[in-house]
């Protein structure tokens, strides 16, 4: 890129430190230094490519976090796409930015962040860019990875009949976030689930490897929203039960003061759980499950999405799921 003679010389000194913060791989024959990276292909593969941008302000707020995570959420949420197709992450690239008001320690505590989530799945840091924003702190993340020909876990496999399984928990994120912005305290396990997602790659990668899903995605924007691109994708409707819904202790308190809080784990957003279909029934008791999955309802050939509630009416949701142009 070109930008200003000044920033331009701190920029080298940047890309720089960030080169010495990455360990070699056996991924890449070049990595960061050069116009591209250059990575060997093995035969019998299918490349994966995810992009994801987060703009301070929309995506995140500074007094929310802290930079160390701030990094390291901007890797899981783009290694989440990964995990979400089954596949395994192998490069990322990473485009800065920069506010001039930044301090170079905050967007060194970035890049820690980041480069310390990344390495977690063996992941390597192939290259970026870097530049001055006149505005908020931008950050865009790419992630390439690989799945054995023809077994990604796509969003249009889900045919009536399977079953409906979700990852973890639903809502601690939204949780976290809703006491965020009425200015209350963060419980710590909430904090971290929204500050600090983690992506299901070894989960995503047991079901494809085991061919255990039939459709799948992370989600990002909500259960009901994203469970709705599966639904439109596969052509079919699903019924969730509402009393199977996976939820936290903390989830739980919260809901003891207010029934209505449910529907955050309906449609609350930034969970990064894995969400998808299967024609096994049994799937919660396999042992070689990397994480706990909740089976939430079932596939059905009518398309339409109902939630039943525990006796046996059918409950409505208030609140659609997450869209940043609503
Ligand atoms: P160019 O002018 O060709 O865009 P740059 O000077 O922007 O080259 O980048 C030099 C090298 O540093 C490239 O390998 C690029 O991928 C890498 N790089 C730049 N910014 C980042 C970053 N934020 N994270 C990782 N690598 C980066
Ligand atoms: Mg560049």
């Amino acid at each position: 890129m070109i930008s200003g003679e000044k920033s331009r010389r701190t920029e080298f000194a940047l890309i720089d430190w960030i080169e010495h913060q990455v360990g070699s791989s056996d991924l890449l024959s070049l990595g960061i230094g050069d116009d591209c990276a250059i990575q060997p292909q093995r035969p019998g593969e299918d490349l994966l490519t995810s992009t994801d941008l987060l703009i301070e302000g929309i995506h995140f707020k500074r007094e929310w976090t802290d930079f160390f995570s701030l990094g390291a959420k901007s890797a899981a949420v783009n290694l989440s796409d990964i995990a979400a197709m089954g596949g395994r992450a192998q490069c990322v690239f990473l485009g800065l930015a920069r506010p001039s008001a930044l301090d170079d320690s905050d967007i060194e505590e970035l890049i820690r962040g980041f480069v310390a989530e990344t390495a977690r799945y063996g992941v390597v840091l192939a290259g970026g860019d870097t530049c001055a924003s006149p505005g908020p702190l931008m950050i865009s993340v790419t992630v390439q990875g690989a799945v054995l020909s023809g077994t990604a876990i796509r969003r249009d496999g889900a045919r009536p009949g399977e079953w409906l399984y979700v990852s973890g928990t639903l809502g601690d994120s939204a949780l976290a976030l809703r006491a965020l912005q009425a200015g209350e305290v963060v419980r710590p396990a909430l904090a971290q689930r929204f500050n600090r997602p983690t992506a299901r790659i070894e989960l995503g990668r047991y079901l494809a490897e085991n061919r255990l899903a039939t459709a799948m995605l992370d989600i990002s924007d909500g259960l009901l929203g994203d469970l709705g691109h599966i639904l439109e994708a596969s052509a079919v409707g699903a019924e969730i039960l509402l009393q199977q819904l996976p939820l936290s202790s903390d989830f739980t308190e919260a809901l003891h003061d207010d029934e209505g809080m449910i529907d955050l784990a309906l449609s609350g957003g930034e969970d990064y759980e894995l969400l998808f279909t299967s024609a096994r029934e049994d799937l919660e008791q396999l042992a070689g499950l990397p994480v706990a999955v909740t089976k939430i309802g079932r596939m059905t050939a009518e398309r339409r999405l109902q939630i039943v509630a525990g006796d046996g009416s059918l409950y409505q949701c208030r609140q659609g799921g997450f869209d940043h142009f609503a």
